[in-house]
């Protein structure tokens, strides 16, 4: 449920709104625009007399909200959220493009990936430290000497690091990452997206290997029912029945859907998606052209001796033009 306040509600008035909505035991969640303040009642809103709340001085309407989707709604927040990260952001006027390897196999290896990808624009570095493999035989990560790993690099650079969790009990060893990645075989990790919750670390949230939108935004709302509502969701792609020529079907119609739904920024996963470094430039073009605020792009110094996803690695140069171009198109598509 949402009430739109009459324009001239003063803060006192607001606060004693929002006092007399929580002792009915649910949460508000107030979004004050530059015209409008909205406040958004989250719980169990049987509760709430409606009339009583569309009689009172300083509300103009009422509305129930369908959705399951609540905080993360944008019908609850109108503006676009820009999620900080360091000295830079995610869905403000910056195109941010998160680029690395996949997984962290040295320190040698990540700082040149990080030198050349800051030098071709990326905005933050990623590389995977815990590494969801398919195979237990599978290089798995350098766990936590991976992390340290990351944390040089980005001493070396400047550049925040964004490197993915899969237990909520390794928590504290990311105390010094700037954004913490729930991977595809996460996204429905409930007790974890509850723990990050808890944090205020930005949370970048992939979609699930077949998880639809409306069960994407519900695991934002985990995150931001915690408190936390640092979320940046991230196309990966989807499970199809033909993986001949690509590793997933890359749902970009969900980035405009997305845009209206909710007020969370969505970046895009062209690596992913496809699983070919010859399908990352057209698909990366056309994120940036159909709004995307960001992407995530492997890149490796050596594709063909990578440990983890060597087939869809852009090598530095390769990743140097696809920036060129998708920065020129978000420009002109006003994504930044
Ligand atoms: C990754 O980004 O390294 C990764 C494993 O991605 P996903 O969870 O989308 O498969
Ligand atoms: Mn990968």
């Amino acid at each position: 449920m949402i009430a739109v306040l009459k324009n001239g509600t003063s803060d006192k008035q607001i606060e004693s709104l929002k006092n007399w909505i929580e002792s009915l035991g649910l949460q508000v969640h107030l979004s004050k625009g530059e015209y409008q303040t909205i406040v958004g009642l989250v719980g169990d809103t049987s509760r709430v007399d409606e009339d009583l709340l569309v009689s009172l001085d300083i509300v103009e309407t009422v509305k129930r909200i369908s959705e399951p989707f609540k905080s993360a709604n944008r019908k609850f927040h109108p503006d676009n959220t820009v999620v900080s990260v360091g000295d830079t952001s995610v869905g403000g006027n910056i195109f941010a493009v998160m680029a690395g390897p996949c997984s962290v196999e040295s320190e040698e290896q990540v700082i040149e990936i990080a030198k050349a990808v800051k030098a071709a624009g990326a905005t933050m570095l990623r590389g995977g430290a815990f590494k969801p493999r398919t195979s237990p035989y599978d290089f798995q990560g350098l766990k936590a000497e991976g992390i340290e790993i990351l944390l040089k690099a980005k001493e070396e650079t400047g550049l925040p690091i964004v490197t993915e969790i899969m237990n909520a009990e390794h928590l504290p060893l990311f105390e010094k990452v700037d954004v913490i990645q729930v991977g595809a075989r996460n996204m429905q990790n409930f007790e974890l997206l509850k723990e990050l919750g808890k944090t205020q670390k930005p949370i970048l949230l992939k979609r699930g290997l077949s998880a639809t939108i409306k069960e994407w935004l519900m695991s934002a709302e985990y995150i931001m029912a915690g408190g936390n509502e640092n979320i940046i969701l991230c196309e990966r792609g989807i499970r199809s029945y033909d993986a001949q020529y690509t590793r997933n079907v890359l749902d970009l119609s969900a980035v405009p859907v997305l845009h209206e739904l909710t007020h969370l920024p969505v970046i895009v996963d062209p690596s992913h998606a496809t699983g070919s470094a010859k399908l990352v430039k057209p698909m990366s073009l056309a994120a940036a052209a159909c709004g995307a605020d960001g992407l995530m792009i492997e890149v490796h110094n050596n594709p063909k001796a990578a440990l983890c996803d060597g087939p869809q690695s852009l090598t530095p140069e390769q990743f140097a033009d696809v920036m060129q171009s998708a920065k020129a198109i978000a420009k002109n598509a006003n994504n930044c």
